[in-house]
């Protein structure tokens, strides 16, 4: 059987239902194929998933300072099978919104593999559907390493599945998702250590960032070990033991999670036989209007190797509609200054340049401001973490290049320094703006 349409969409993720949703609106006739759960990553095995997790973690460190202020309470006994189960639930309950969402826009929902035997069309389940238009938006995955034993630890995908919370648990990988399961494993009670390659987590963040993160999830009780490669991963009678190249061995762990990094999902697409080029990585090749080699044949999400977010996804997707079907000649995405927010303990905001960045792009026209503090959250406890705010600024006028906070609040008071550092504000701008008091985003706008 052969359907025709205006666009296909293959993969129902965050960039993918809003590319079809949007252009649905505009009138095209659109059909999305998914082989999985709708709402891909982001949905199921990512950023809402994540944040359950992070806002349990949240009330445990709330929780442990409670008594600061006359609570009596304890942040023991978590019952991770109860959260899973309502997170579950939760999630369960979206990907049943997001298939109504399409049925309110008459976009015809295809289940299956997707894969394209030519440029004009696409094949699940051994049916075809045509369309002029075609958006590649199927995602990653990810990645375990190539070594012996790699099998016996689990990935973020298995994070989500398990149903208790590990005694202890050894994390490979240095980013953002190490970082964030680390943070919310140890603060529900795992005993978390986390392995890094190189000297430092967060290698892509201002130096600051990484810094204060590394240095904070040492006081809050997390080991992270440097300069380590994994050789292997092994069995022993109580546990996993992860050897490194360099002979070090550490372990033994109730769990190994192994968090170094995603691939997109190309291969067995077809893209080869459309024609469309990809990266020496398996991603999708496009230009800044996510226009593939291959005339109607367009990426979006993390199957392009751009920001891996899921609004970056959605704004893509969304801009890449309106331009096809809305009649809006030039719309794309601007992919400078994204924001994004990274769920730690405290959380950081961060938009913009870091200043390695804007001293390489500007040279001696950079100046930085920086303050540290401790958030009057903590100032009847003994205990006192400190945020850490820099501004980075270029050239005579000193417009703002760069924002990066981490603190207790960083993750809600990050976009609105966006939206004003999207619109090319100045200091002198945050200058002019009067404070909120007593807040942790005052500081931002009293820099001196
Ligand atoms: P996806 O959402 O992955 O969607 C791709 C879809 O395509 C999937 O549903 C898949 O099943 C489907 N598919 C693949 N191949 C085929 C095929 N052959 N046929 C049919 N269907 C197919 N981003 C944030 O902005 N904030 C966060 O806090 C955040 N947290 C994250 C935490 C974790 C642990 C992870 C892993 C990611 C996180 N992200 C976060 C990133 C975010 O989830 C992704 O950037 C986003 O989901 C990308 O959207 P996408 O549409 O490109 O791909």
């Amino acid at each position: 059987m052969t359907e025709k349409f205006d666009l296909v969409v293959v993969g129902g993720g965050s960039g993918g239902l809003a590319a079809a949703q949007r252009a649905a609106e505009h009138g095209a006739r659109v059909v999305v194929a998914e082989n999985g759960r709708l709402g891909g990553t982001c949905v199921n095995v990512g950023c809402v998933p994540k944040k359950v997790m992070w806002n349990a973690a949240d009330m445990a460190h709330r929780m442990a300072i409670a008594g600061d202020y006359g609570f009596k309470v304890s942040a023991r006994d978590n019952d991770w099978a109860a959260l899973k189960r309502r997170r579950d639930a939760y999630v369960a309950r979206l990907n049943e919104i997001y298939k109504n969402n399409l049925d309110r826009k008459n976009v015809t929902l295809i289940r299956g593999d997707a894969r394209l035997p030519d440029r004009y069309g696409v094949e699940v389940s051994g049916n075809r559907y045509e369309a002029e238009h075609i958006v590649i938006a199927t995602g990653g995955e990810p990645i375990a390493p190539d070594l012996p034993g790699a099998s016996l630890g689990i990935t973020s995908d298995g994070f989500f599945e398990m149903d208790d919370c590990p005694e202890s648990i050894g994390i490979a990988g240095s980013g953002y998702v190490s970082v964030e399961l680390a943070g919310v494993l140890h603060s529900l009670g795992a005993k978390v250590t986390v392995f890094a390659r190189y000297d430092r987590l967060l290698r892509s963040f201002d130096d600051m960032l990484s810094d204060e993160v590394m240095a904070a999830m040492r006081d809050n009780g997390i080991e992270i070990v440097t300069d380590f490669i994994p050789r292997a991963l092994r069995q022993a009678s109580d546990g996993f033991v992860l050897d490194g190249k360099d002979k070090r061995s550490f372990g033994s762990y109730e769990k190994v999670m192994w968090a170094i990094g995603r691939r997109p999902r190309s291969a067995g697409l077809g893209l080869d036989r459309a024609g469309v080029d990809l990266d020496d990585f398996g991603f999708v090749a496009t230009d800044e209007f996510q226009n593939t080699n291959v005339k109607g044949i367009y990426a979006i999400g993390d199957i392009t190797a751009r920001k891996a977010l899921t609004p970056v996804a959605i704004a893509a997707g969304r801009r890449l509609a309106d331009r096809i079907f809305g009649g809006m000649e030039g719309r794309r995405l601007d992919y400078s200054n994204i924001c994004t927010v990274l769920f730690s303990h405290p959380p950081i905001g961060t938009v913009g340049l870091t200043e390695n960045q804007a001293r390489e792009q500007f040279g001696d026209d950079v100046r930085v401001y920086e303050t540290v503090f401790v958030p009057m959250l903590y100032a009847l406890s003994e205990n006192k973490p400190r945020s850490h705010i820099k501004l980075i600024t270029e050239g005579a006028d000193e417009k703002i290049v760069g924002c990066h906070v981490i603190g207790d609040g960083a993750d809600e008071m990050m976009q609105g320094f966006a939206v004003a550092i999207h619109v090319g504000a100045t200091k002198k701008d945050f200058d002019d703006t009067v404070a909120i008091h007593p807040t942790s985003a005052e500081e931002l706008v009293l820099l001196r």
